[in-house]
């Protein structure tokens, strides 16, 4: 049987605890759950955008992998291993977090469902998200942008 491959890149935050051992987390259960070949990036030590005042800097990095499944699936996957790591089921918007997981890009694909939109609507505005992606994946193109993550990480 043919077994689809999908690259993807899933951009990692927190603002919480040891980040570093949610990061660890993230990868081994992504690792469990499907996602092969994964890399990830150093990390990257951000001020908070778009967040309560008086939230603490964040930890950022991103990560790429080969998935086999469906985007809605992985959605599912990132989202138990967001709750699997102490993240409150219902949470305001953008308020601190142990690990929050967003997938950036799905293949060459164009997704628009209400619980999902890849590329990540906001990441092409974001150098705490760029930059990590551009360290691991500067040549992948963006969909429906026609430039490549470190196209647009120069643009920013
Ligand atoms: P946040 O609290 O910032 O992690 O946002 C989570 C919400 O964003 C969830 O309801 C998701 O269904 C939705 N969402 C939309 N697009 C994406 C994406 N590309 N990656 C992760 N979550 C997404």
């Amino acid at each position: 049987m043919h077994l689809k491959s999908y690259k993807t890149a899933i951009a990692l935050g927190g603002n919480i605890g040891d980040t570093t051992a949610y990061f660890k987390f993230a990868c081994d259960a992504l690792s469990s759950g499907g996602l092969d070949s994964i890399v990830i990036s150093s990390e990257y030590h951000t001020k908070p955008v778009d967040c309560p005042p008086g939230s603490a800097d964040f930890v950022n990095a991103a990560l790429t992998g080969v998935w086999h499944k469906s985007p809605e699936e992985l959605l599912e996957l990132c989202q138990k291993i967001e709750i699997d790591a102490g993240r409150p089921v219902v949470r305001g918007v953008n308020v601190p977090r142990t690990l929050d997981l967003d997938i950036i890009i799905f293949d060459d694909l164009k997704i628009d469902l209400p619980q999902l939109r890849v590329p990540h609507p906001r990441f092409h505005q974001r150098a705490f998200v760029l930059e990590p992606l551009a360290e691991i994946a500067p040549d992948w193109n963006v969909p429906g942008f026609q430039l490549t993550v470190a196209q647009l990480l120069k643009k920013l």
